[in-house]
């Protein structure tokens, strides 16, 4: 039997307020998420990718309480966010996009504070093993504005983890990360998501969606255009594609049930996706000639998850 998800996200959408220039005029507001729904299922490290200005942050903010959504529903471990925000609230750690740390405070003290902020019980706190289990713990009392980048970053994830959640979001954790600190934080969200933390996180890199999730949802301009398990993702990168320039004008585009796709430019290009797997070049060439095509030039191309996700945000990645 599926368990219930640990989020639940129901068409949802956001339109942000229009924006009034100096001189009177008003933009529209932009409509960050049109219409979203999926489900992340408990127990998943679930990737959330998409280029720049997709509406990923827009997204977790909601999650998180610092955005309202414009409509649709969300579910957090069972919780409405509109009906029951506080107990939504106690479900889900966030580590935000930015790093935000008052500079005088130590680890321990950001730490000690946030479970000030859950009136969490003094005897009740983890922040000790919290510090243990982000390598921080020699950094204990350490001012805050002395840390490097890749120690806020995990001071962040620890903090968002003070009040045990059993979902932990992380909004793009290695943009701008060296390779040493990505590592490190792929490490600690594996320990954590086989501790049994379901883990929700957005990034605009394929390879860390495809390393470390099990299931990818795409989004692109405020739309979700893929879900799948990363197999399945990954499994349409074994396409390969032969493009095609005719001798001739074409009049329709070639159809075969071996291949996966043939697209026509209209003209005389033709590109034919196949299964590595199921055909070869020569026998997709051979096809195309068996059909009175007459072949002028040929290039092939292996899919790899950029293509994949070319195809699917339309060329979107910048
Ligand atoms: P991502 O995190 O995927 O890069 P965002 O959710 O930050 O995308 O942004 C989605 C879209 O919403 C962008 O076009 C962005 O400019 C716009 N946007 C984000 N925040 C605001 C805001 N506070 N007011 C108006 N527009 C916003
Ligand atoms: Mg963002």
């Amino acid at each position: 039997m599926p368990a219930e998800p640990a989020i639940r996200i129901d068409n949802l959408a956001k339109r942000y307020a229009p924006a009034k220039g100096a001189n009177g005029t008003v933009t529209d507001g932009k409509l960050a998420l049109g219409g979203v729904s999926f489900d992340v299922p408990e127990g998943s490290i679930f990737g959330l990718l998409g280029p720049n200005g997709a509406g990923k942050s827009t997204l977790i903010n909601i999650l998180a309480g610092l955005v309202n959504k414009t409509s649709g529903s969300v579910d957090i471990w069972g919780f409405d966010i509109d009906r029951d925000r506080r107990n939504a609230s106690r479900s889900i750690g966030i580590v935000p996009q930015e790093i935000v740390f008052d500079p005088f405070f130590t680890p321990f003290e950001v730490l000690e504070n946030q479970a000030g902020f859950y009136g969490i019980a003094a005897k009740l706190r983890r922040s000790e093993e919290l510090l243990e289990a982000v390598r921080l713990a020699d950094k204990r009392n350490a001012y805050a504005r002395t840390l490097s980048g890749g120690m806020k970053r995990r001071l962040l994830v620890a903090k968002a983890m003070v009040h045990s959640p059993p979902i932990l979001v992380l909004d793009e954790p290695t943009a701008g990360v060296d390779v040493d600190l990505r590592r490190q934080l792929w490490e600690l969200v594996s320990e954590l998501n086989r501790e049994g933390v379901t883990v929700v996180l957005t990034t605009h890199y394929l390879e860390e969606a495809e390393e470390l999730c099990d299931r990818i949802a795409i989004i692109n301009h405020g739309q979700l255009i893929a879900n799948k398990p990363t197999r399945e993702l990954v499994d349409m990168a074994r396409e390969k594609i032969v493009a095609v320039t005719a001798a001739a004008d074409l009049t329709a585009a070639p159809a075969h049930e071996a291949f996966v796709r043939a697209t026509w430019d209209g003209a005389r290009g033709v590109e034919v996706t196949y299964d590595k797997d199921r055909l070869s070049a020569g026998q997709v060439l051979g096809i195309l000639q068996d059909q009175g095509l007459v072949i002028e030039d040929v290039i092939t191309r292996e899919a790899d998850l950029e293509d994949v996700f070319v195809q699917l945000t339309g060329g979107g990645v910048d």
